[in-house]
């Protein structure tokens, strides 16, 4: 969709610090973070909402949100998907946030949502 930012980041017309990419996911870090190393993940097919994603795009976004997991070493980590104002969601192209959360000797312990 021509006005998504999401859209616009996976076509290469916004800049992002790109993490991972197939032909149906695409996985970035969030320009706000709540902690070092949130990332967002994708589906490149728009849609707004959980429900307009096609199956076998959402099939293909877990097993990417693992990887980012695993790359970050995280053992404390929120995996979150807002649907709607009321619920949080600010930009209208779905998207799971993998957001590490470090322990206090780390230096950083964020809340969701940021108080
Ligand atoms: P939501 O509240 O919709 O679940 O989260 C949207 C997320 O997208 C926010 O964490 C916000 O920081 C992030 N975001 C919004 N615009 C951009 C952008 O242009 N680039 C990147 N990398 N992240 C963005």
């Amino acid at each position: 969709m021509a006005a998504c930012i999401f859209c616009k980041i996976i076509k290469g017309d916004i800049p992002s610090f790109k993490l991972f990419e197939s032909d149906k996911v695409f996985a970035f870090l969030d320009i706000q973070p709540l902690s070092k190393g949130h990332a967002l993940v994708i589906p490149k097919h728009h849609g707004e909402k959980l429900v307009d994603i096609p199956d076998d795009q959402l099939a293909e976004i877990l097993p990417v949100v693992k990887k980012l997991v695993k790359a970050t070493g995280a053992e404390n980590y929120n995996v979150l998907q807002n649907n709607g104002r009321i619920a949080h969601q600010e930009v209208d192209h779905v998207h799971f946030h993998m957001i590490p959360k470090p322990d206090q000797e780390q230096g950083l312990t964020v809340g969701w949502p940021a108080q």
